[in-house]
């Protein structure tokens, strides 16, 4: 007698009306007009869950899971449900505005888990989740350098009790709004632990703190952030958001355990400060209009290469914005969501959601444009080529070093190399300088060697610029206003290749860099070498600068990978 594996078809029947829900919920979505959202994959705004009791939540079939703010996201089962109408009314009557998402039954139960954590956090450690956002604001503006950081710090030593950590804490954020800092670095080591800001793209030892702090310190910060107070031993991510002078800054941290304990990063994000604009990319004129162009095409690829932290995501955004008009759906999956872009559904990598599978749900979504986050396999490279072919503009990046390296990496990943030439519209490369601070920049004579190193590199470069002798440069000092770095903000520096006959002709016949760089140098592009000097010519940057990031000696397709930027990756993802 064949006894019938009741438990495994139990299963089955479980898993079948959970992926079932999903994609009624998908649909029902688009008959109501609003956004579909899958919550599992997302991290959860702890300060927006608990605008509403858990009871309250359970009742009305929903969850506040993003807030900026007085504007609301919230994910909600079923918008006929009477209970769920009248919360949404409360909400409005007490002033808020919201973004209304369906979700499935299992989304919202993975959200609804986040109220035991809090409980529990509360419960254990009451008033932990406070700081004082009035101190900050007070001392952001005191904070001209590193120094002046570190040295309030060394001043509160004397302050004993629970007050030092909290002083410590809002000093340690203060320090790094005042300076402009994107992330904050908390290292243990052994005797001590590293304070560390990144500043325009490079990391600035701070200061050590005394060892003794570090329990209390990352307990606190581990707390705000929403994670696992007991868990030591495997990465975490959070976030949590404070207002300052009403800025709203929004904070991710993530904590990796390591040898002398657990390293945490912050990414500091000032929704106010992005304002992604392809006028402010810095694009020179020739790439300002082939982009132009591009971005009007209804289909195709479009690839932005370079190492983390080199302005890929930056520049995508700027050329989302750029194609965003009435009738146009977009729709992004990113790792993770850095900025928050009005009108564009963004969706966040996670446990189920891949950037595979969420590129496949996201078809499914009928949107114009779509921007996947990396590709980093072979199913992700073939689906967005896929959506690229049939009538979608994508929007990808590449961790090559350059923008021709995209195409032996896309063979290299398995992609079928007639594919390529046929579905990508253009490939960038980028790398970011900083930008030199107007109010203490120096201007010198260029000696004989960089003269002969510009002339030589300007020598190729498509629109040949011109040059007076002798060439006035400009190089850093360092002031009040810069923090004494001499820099203030980055910009990029770019090439580009643009798949035209004869680049997918050469793709096929024989893709080596070097005869793709050929084949493509009518288009008159300049190379980041020769944009870079152009930028340094009119005294955006340096000459130091350029060539910390790009090596000039190196013919036309050369660029330095910045070993401090891959650290970071490592420390991030
Ligand atoms: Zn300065």
């Amino acid at each position: 007698m064949t006894h019938f594996d009741d438990t495994f078809d139990d299963k089955r029947l479980a898993a079948l009306y959970k992926q079932e829900e999903e994609s009624l919920i998908k649909e029902l979505s688009l008959k109501y007009s609003l956004k579909y959202i899958d919550l599992r994959g997302l991290t959860l705004n702890p300060e927006a869950i608990k605008i509403l009791p858990e009871a309250k939540a359970r009742e009305g079939k929903m969850v506040i899971f993003d807030k900026t703010r007085k504007r609301l996201s919230v994910a909600i089962r079923n918008p006929n449900n009477p209970k769920t109408k009248t919360v949404l009314k409360e909400l409005k009557d007490a002033g808020y505005e919201t973004t209304i998402y369906m979700t499935s039954t299992l989304s919202l139960e993975h959200a609804w888990q986040r109220y035991k954590d809090q409980k529990h956090t509360v419960a254990t450690k009451k008033g932990a989740l406070d700081i004082d956002t009035e101190n900050i604001a007070a001392q952001v503006s005191t904070f001209k350098t590193p120094q002046s950081v570190a040295h309030h710090i060394l001043n509160i030593r004397t302050i004993n009790g629970a007050r030092r950590i909290s002083e410590t804490l809002e000093t340690i954020f203060a320090g790094a709004i005042a300076l402009g800092a994107s992330d904050i670095h908390i290292e243990p080591e052994e005797t001590g632990i590293r304070l560390r800001y990144r500043l325009d793209g490079v990391l600035h030892d701070i200061i050590d703190l005394e060892r003794h702090l570090y329990e209390r310190l990352i307990s606190r910060l581990k707390l705000l952030s929403g994670m696992r107070l007991n868990v030591h031993n495997e990465a975490q991510d959070g976030r949590f958001t404070f207002s300052i002078t009403d800025k709203e800054i929004e904070v991710r941290s993530s904590v990796i355990p390591g040898t002398s304990g657990e390293s945490m990063v912050m990414r500091l994000l000032d929704p106010t400060v992005a304002s992604f604009s392809m006028d402010n990319l810095g694009l020179n004129n020739k790439l300002y209009e082939v982009m132009t162009e591009e971005l009007q095409r209804p289909n195709g690829l479009i690839i932005t290469t370079g190492p983390t932290g080199s302005g890929k995501t930056t520049a995508l955004y700027a050329f989302l914005r750029e194609t965003h008009k009435p009738g146009i759906k977009i729709i992004t999956i990113e790792n993770p969501v850095e900025y928050k872009l009005d009108d564009i559904v963004q969706t966040q990598v996670g446990d189920d959601y891949t950037f595979a599978s969420g590129l496949r749900a996201v078809l499914r979504q009928d949107p114009d444009v779509i921007m996947v986050g990396e590709i980093r396999d072979r199913e992700v490279a073939e689906t967005a080529i896929h959506a690229a072919q049939t009538g979608h503009l994508v929007f990808s990046t590449l961790h090559t070093n350059s923008a021709v390296g995209a195409f032996p990496r896309l063979i290299d990943l398995g992609v079928d190399y007639r594919m390529i030439g046929a579905s990508i519209n253009i490939v960038l490369g980028q790398r970011l300088v900083r930008i030199l601070c107007e109010a203490c920049k120096e201007s010198y004579v260029a000696d004989a060697k960089e003269e002969a190193l510009i002339r030589q590199v300007l020598s190729t470069h498509p629109q040949q610029p011109k040059v007076q002798t002798p060439i006035t440069l400009y190089r850093a000092q360092g002031c009040e206003q810069c923090g004494h770095t001499g820099f203030k903000g980055r910009l990029g520096v770019y090439e580009a290749i643009r798949v035209d006959d004869a680049v997918e002709e050469a793709v096929i016949r024989d893709p080596r860099e070097h005869v793709l760089l050929e084949a493509a140098r009518p288009q008159g592009i300049p190379t980041m070498a020769e944009d870079g000097i152009e930028k340094v010519l009119k005294g955006i940057t340096s000459l130091a600068e350029l060539q910390r990031v790009v090596d000039l000696r190196g013919g036309r397709h050369m660029q330095k990978n910045n070993p401090e930027d891959e650290a970071f990756l490592s420390h991030v993802v």
